[in-house]
């Protein structure tokens, strides 16, 4: 099942991919005006869980809410609605593991820029999406971007809309030309902020730093739940301003996000990241991770949505 073949929730009804059409004078696909949610789903690893686990959904639609709201857009559904939305989706996928994406865009009838944000449309698809980045497991090649992240005066992190993605795009499209995997762009100040669609960890003198929201990123979920996975295993995190200096002088380096889950980062610009293969912490955290996902750490079991029973 690939991106377009799945089945789609679209304005409270699910139709096949291929019919889920929008006419292509539609104002989100001209100006970028929508907002949108990546949340992935997972097999159960334990008994009293049936699955699939869809990973931290309130979260996410929470979010969702927040991002079109501050857009000026109204969803004309609730978060309860759309959770049980994806719940089902995911079920009617058949997909044992795979991943949901909300979109929230105008109706198609008038073209002015930010005009009719009244008449709202949601969609959300449903496709297996195994692999983000070919061979992760390995580590990944990063560099660090010429593009400065939109600060919020700009177009804020933040906020997880669509035309805000062109940003983090041009700097990802610069670091895969250029042959590297992924980019890490830096802010304003020209402190690190955020990869193209992950969060960044740095691993200095065994502490996991992490840069905080206001140093201009998108406060993700993934991230968050890092941050609790590295305290339960007694590895110190912090959140701080990091300079890009420091990513170098790093003994691990990580990304984190829903679609890259975590991985090592084992060359930056260049140069290897360490001892230049993915490290201790990043092997426990992502053997923590897989645990938490799959709905096996009693302590995190709120972060798992059965999608038999919504
Ligand atoms: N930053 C950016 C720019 C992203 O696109 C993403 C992916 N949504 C993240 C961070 C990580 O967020 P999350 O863990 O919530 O997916």
């Amino acid at each position: 099942m690939d991106v377009t073949s799945g089945p789609v929730w679209i304005d409270g009804q699910v139709v096949d991919g291929t019919d889920a059409l929008v006419h292509v004078m539609n104002p989100s696909l001209h100006y970028g005006w929508g907002a949108y949610e990546g949340i992935r789903f997972y097999p159960s690893g334990t008994p009293e869980l049936t699955g699939p686990l869809v990973f931290r959904l309130r979260e996410h639609i929470r979010r969702l809410f927040n991002s079109s709201r501050a857009l000026g857009m109204r969803i004309p559904y609730t978060e309860q609605e759309l959770i049980r939305a994806c719940a089902d989706l995911a079920l009617r996928s058949g997909l044992s593991s795979g991943y949901l994406r909300p979109l929230v865009f105008l109706r198609a009838g008038a073209m002015a820029v930010a005009a009719q944000l009244t008449d709202v449309q949601v969609a959300i698809g449903c496709w297996a999406w195994s692999g983000y980045l070919p061979d992760a497991d390995k580590g990944i090649r990063v560099r660090t971007s010429g593009w400065v992240r939109s600060g919020p005066a700009q177009l804020p992190p933040s906020i997880k809309s669509t035309g805000g993605y062109i940003n983090p795009s041009l700097a990802r499209l610069e670091a895969v030309r250029g042959g590297d995997h992924e980019a890490i762009l830096l802010n304003q100040a020209g402190r690190v902020a955020e990869a193209s669609a992950a969060n960044v960890f740095a691993l200095l003198d065994g502490v996991l730093v992490t840069p905080p929201v206001e140093e201009g990123i998108l406060p993700g979920i993934t991230r968050d739940a890092l941050l609790d996975l590295a305290a339960d295993l007694g590895v110190p995190t912090q959140q701080r301003p990091l300079a890009p200096a420091e990513l170098r002088m790093a003994e691990e380096v990580l990304l984190a996000g829903t679609a890259m889950e975590l991985v090592a980062v084992t060359t930056l610009d260049g140069l290897p990241v360490g001892e230049g293969t993915a490290g201790p912490v990043f092997t426990a955290l992502r053997a923590e991770f897989d645990k938490a996902i799959s709905g096996q750490l009693p302590a995190h079991r709120d972060w798992v949505t059965d999608v038999t029973g919504v």
